[in-house]
């Protein structure tokens, strides 16, 4: 008797959990908000169909182009940043999706004690130069 009382008792209990636990119960059930993680959703799903299109149809790079334009303006309109790794493989100028050897060429360049590497679009000619320490360790 005595312990089916207790089992009773036990069911009847909330859990004990502490402010600052039930605080962060609430933001996890929260999330993200929904127009964000939607954005990056789209962010996502773009930056691959310009790379899947860039590769299959490389005689009309402007597939590429289009997609990489739309998530530049996506993230300007929802005042996200871009993934570095993202921002890397297309040009800031022009968005031409980046094809090593095919339409970029790259060079590894010293000034002073730092290394840079410089990547030139053969599309428009600009070249936009990253800190070698930078890559290496967001790639
Ligand atoms: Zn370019």
């Amino acid at each position: 008797m005595k312990n089916e009382e207790k089992a009773a008792e036990d069911k009847n209990k909330k859990p004990v959990s502490s402010k600052k636990q039930r605080r962060f119960e609430r933001k996890l059930a929260s999330g993200i908000p929904s127009a964000t993680s939607d954005a990056f959703e789209k962010i996502n799903y773009l930056h691959q169909a310009a790379a899947l299109l860039s590769y299959q149809v490389p005689e009309c790079p402007e597939f590429g182009r289009y997609y990489m334009y739309n998530v530049k303006q996506i993230c300007q309109k929802m005042c996200l940043k871009v993934e570095p790794a993202v921002k890397h493989q297309s040009c800031k100028f022009c968005y031409t999706y980046f094809k090593p050897t095919e339409n970029t060429s790259l060079k590894i360049r010293e000034h002073g004690k730092r290394k840079f590497c410089e990547i030139k679009c053969l599309t428009c000619g600009k070249v936009k130069r990253y800190p070698l320490e930078n890559i290496s360790k967001k790639m």
